[in-house]
Formats: C-alpha cells, sequence, structure tokens
C-alpha cells in the first residue's frame, strides 16, 4: 500500500486522453496545470479531461492549479546570440526597450528596480550568472558581474537578498485565476511567496468570486519565505518545496536541510507538503532513473511528506505512464519499509499531550488498528489526523466530492466519495468498500472517537 501520494504536472506529452487515463490508473492521485506555460481554455479543457476520467475510473483525484507568479525576466537582445560578459564589468537594466547587448538590457518589470538595494545579488539563468547592485536610481540599475561568461535574451532571473514590493498576483495571475475559478480546481499553487499576506491576497481574491471551498498552497522558492515558514503555513493550506526556484535562491546544500525543516513545521501547522522538482528528471529522456532519483524520491517517503512531484519528466518526457509506474514502485516499497520501522510521531513533536489528533494516532497504533475511518464534512479533521502521521490507513468517507479531491493530496488519506456511507455512518461498509475486512477501527465522527471491531 503507498501512502505518500504522487501529483503529475499535466503537459504536451500527457494530455491526451489515452495516456491520462492510464497514468491515473498507474498510481496519479493529484494533476498539476502549469499555467506559465497554457492558459484559459487550453487548460480548463485539461481540468474537464481529468474530471472525465477520475468519474470514468471511480477515483477521486486533485486538480491543482499553478500560478505562473511575478517570475522575472530581462528583455530582448540585438541578434538571438549569447552576448560575452567579463568578471568585474559595469552592467546595466534599464527602461529603454531598446534591444540590449553586452553592456545594458531592459527590464520589462521595471517596478522591482524600486525593490532593489546597493549590494544586493541579482542571479539570470539558474544562478549562472550572479551581478551584485552598485547603484539605483528611479530608471536604471547598475551592477558589477561576480559570475558567468554570457548573457542573452529573455532570461530568467532571482533576487535572492530583496524582499520584492509587488504583489504576488501579478496582470497575468489574475486573469488566470479568474478563468481558473469557473472550472472549481481543489487546490491553487501560488508562485513566490514572500510572506503570509500574500497567501491572505490571494484568499480574499477567491473568496469574493465563489463560495467553492478551493484550497491554497505556498510554494516555497524565497529565502524570505523560508524565513516565515510558520506563519505562511498556519494561513496556507498546503506547502510546496518548490526546489527549481529555490536552490537558485539559497546556497543548494542548504536545499535538503530546509525541505526537512519545512516538513517538520508544516507537521505542527496541521498542513500538507509536497516535495517538487527534478524527482526523477532524467526520466524525461530515459526509461529509467539514476540511482540519486531513486533515493531522493525514497528520501520524501522517509520524511513523510505528503507527495513527491513529477515536472517535466511527465510533461516533455519520452514516457511519462513509466515515470508514474517507477514513482509508485519506489514509493510503495519505502513507505511499506518506513512503516515496518515505526515512526515515533511522539519524540518529534512538538504536539501537546491532549491534542484530540495524538490521542487518535495513540489510540490506533497502540491497538494496531487496521484503519482509521474518519467522516469528513471537511478536510480539516483528516488533515489533522494525517500530520500526526500515524502509519495506518486513513479512510476519509466524504459527502462532497471537492472533499474526497483533497484529501487525494493527503499522506495515508483514502478518500471514499459516497453520501451513503456518509450519511449512515457505516464506518465497516467504509473500511471494506477500502478492502479492510477484519480487526480492529478507530472511528471519528465530529468529536465522538472510538474503537470498534470490525465484523
Ligand atoms: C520550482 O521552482 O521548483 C517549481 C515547482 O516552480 P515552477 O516549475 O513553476 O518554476
Amino acid at each position: 500500500m503507498r501512502f505518500t501520494k504522487i501529483t503529475a504536472s499535466i503537459g504536451p506529452k500527457c494530455e491526451d486522453r489515452e495516456t491520462l487515463t492510464k497514468m491515473i490508473s498507474a498510481g496519479v492521485n493529484m494533476c498539476r496545470l502549469n499555467f506559465s506555460h497554457d492558459t484559459g481554455d487550453v487548460q480548463g479543457k485539461k481540468i474537464d479531461l481529468i474530471r472525465e476520467i477520475s468519474d470514468e475510473l471511480n477515483t477521486p483525484v486533485a486538480v491543482m492549479i499553478d500560478l505562473q507568479g511575478p517570475k522575472h525576466r530581462i528583455g530582448n537582445f540585438e541578434t538571438e546570440e549569447k552576448y560575452p560578459l567579463q568578471i568585474g564589468q559595469k552592467f546595466t537594466f534599464d527602461t529603454d526597450p531598446t534591444p540590449g547587448n553586452s553592456t545594458r538590457v531592459q527590464l520589462p518589470d521595471c517596478d522591482v528596480m524600486k525593490s532593489l538595494n546597493v549590494g544586493d545579488r541579482i542571479l539570470l539563468n539558474d544562478g549562472k550568472i550572479e551581478m551584485a547592485v552598485e547603484s539605483v536610481s528611479a530608471d536604471k540599475v547598475v551592477a558589477t558581474v561576480v559570475r558567468g561568461t554570457e548573457i542573452w535574451s529573455r532570461r530568467g532571473f532571482n533576487l535572492p537578498d530583496t524582499e520584492i514590493a509587488t504583489s504576488v498576483l501579478t496582470p497575468k495571475d489574475r486573469a488566470d485565476l479568474e478563468y481558473a475559478i469557473t472550472k472549481n480546481p481543489d487546490w491553487v499553487a501560488i508562485s513566490f511567496v514572500q510572506k503570509p499576506e500574500d497567501v491572505a491576497e490571494v484568499r480574499d481574491f477567491i473568496t469574493a468570486r465563489t463560495s467553492h471551498p478551493i484550497k491554497i498552497i505556498a510554494k516555497i522558492e524565497r529565502p524570505n519565505a523560508v524565513a516565515r515558514i510558520t506563519e505562511i503555513a498556519a494561513v496556507a493550506d498546503g506547502i510546496m518545496i518548490a526546489r527549481g526556484d529555490l536552490a537558485v535562491e539559497v546556497p543548494f546544500e542548504e536545499v535538503p536541510a530546509i525541505s526537512r525543516h519545512i516538513i517538520r513545521e508544516c507537521r505542527k501547522m496541521n498542513k500538507p507538503v509536497i516535495m517538487a522538482t527534478q524527482m526523477l528528471g532524467t526520466m524525461v529522456n530515459s526509461e529509467f532513473p539514476t540511482r540519486a532519483e531513486i533515493t531522493d524520491v525514497a528520501n520524501a517517503a522517509y520524511l513523510r511528506a505528503d507527495s513527491t512531484m513529477t515536472s517535466e519528466e511527465t510533461t516533455i518526457g519520452i514516457n511519462p505512464v513509466n515515470v508514474i509506474n517507477t514513482m509508485d514502485k519506489i514509493l510503495a516499497y519505502s513507505d511499506g519499509d518506513a512503516i515496518a520501522n515505526p515512526y515515533d510521531w511522539s519524540r518529534v513533536e512538538n504536539i501537546p499531550e491532549n491534542d484530540w489528533s495524538r490521542s487518535v494516532a495513540s489510540m490506533a497504533y497502540l491497538n494496531r488498528v487496521s484503519a482509521i475511518v474518519v467522516f469528513a464534512r471537511d478536510a480539516s479533521a483528516a488533515m489533522q489526523i494525517s500530520c500526526r502521521k500515524p502509519d495506518i490507513p486513513i479512510v476519509a468517507v466524504c459527502n462532497e466530492r471537492v472533499i474526497a479531491n483533497q484529501l487525494c493530496l493527503l499522506r495515508g488519506v483514502f478518500p471514499v466519495y459516497d453520501a451513503d456511507l456518509f450519511a449512515q455512518r457505516d464506518a465497516f461498509n467504509s473500511a471494506r468498500r477500502f478492502g479492510v475486512n477484519s480487526g480492529k477501527l478507530v472511528i471519528v465522527d465530529d468529536d465522538k472517537i472510538s474503537l470498534r471491531t470490525l465484523d
């Protein structure tokens, strides 16, 4: 049985009905639609298709839309050639749309300039170029090249030392979210979150437009977000460790320690965590993962992350179905091994002795129950029990499809969408539906917690 969930990024190589059906059958629990690439109806049709396949297979699947966020890029150069850079030379970013050269280029998103301070680092092209800000004026930033030998059009840039004073929602994000809301996604992921107020801004935007209970994932990819992880986790509904940009913005050797810290903090805050980016990256071009990738996926399971995530290996890879089968195999084995060597949640968690979810986990563990059955009016109770990491399956009986979909992301939670089972509070048949036919159950129904033996 696999406890760690799989989030799959959906793109050109896997958005046809046949491939997507095979991927969901192979174990995809949540589909990520990245609005950095397609937008509007193109993404809307993919959401419709995922919902249809979920119905056909009678399997809940979550849909997460991922907003591009304020990803910054420099302007165009005179030609598409690469332009040489010398260490120590000055380079200017300005507001002039004239194509760039070896000494200057336009910064189309000139609002960012206002946030820069002398000494701040500017990292371009995934950190391959580093510059240090020398001077800032209303329409010009002059920097010194510290690392890098060439620069060319439209390179992305990161500002790891800078608190950027623009909204977390760009005009494009607002248009994308406005559209996406009409398709009732289960989760919305926000890119380049810096502070808890960014999450509040997106929540306000959503609640002003719909009563559908869309949940919010904050992507952690900036140092200032890492520093405020507990506050951000308190207001978000889940966290993504977006290791792609994170490894540019912080020294790469810190990424594993930061990931462990985020998982630990989110466990305390009762919020799920997605481990993202380059998990099986070489499978873009290969049928086999590297030993290091196998270990990375397994470690996410041992750390009790809620979900791993695929990126380009499913969107543009040679065999997206094989990627899901590979991830499923690694996670299922590692989860089994982790469960055989139980996790001492009472030692590593800072959860009060009398916390109700801790009592549920403790009761389930001490009585060696076969499953914890939760009647899930909303996502919160199952989410909280899941964060105690009881290493026992949590069968969440839901009478609303959106709740079942949202719970797909949570480690060890197996949602059953059935209004009758929910109305009758039929824990035994709920367990049987999940394949548990004997043993004890812990049953959670609002504030009533009971221990029963399945007969
Ligand atoms: C990342 O940076 O790791 C990430 C998931 O974000 P994106 O793919 O949107 O850049």
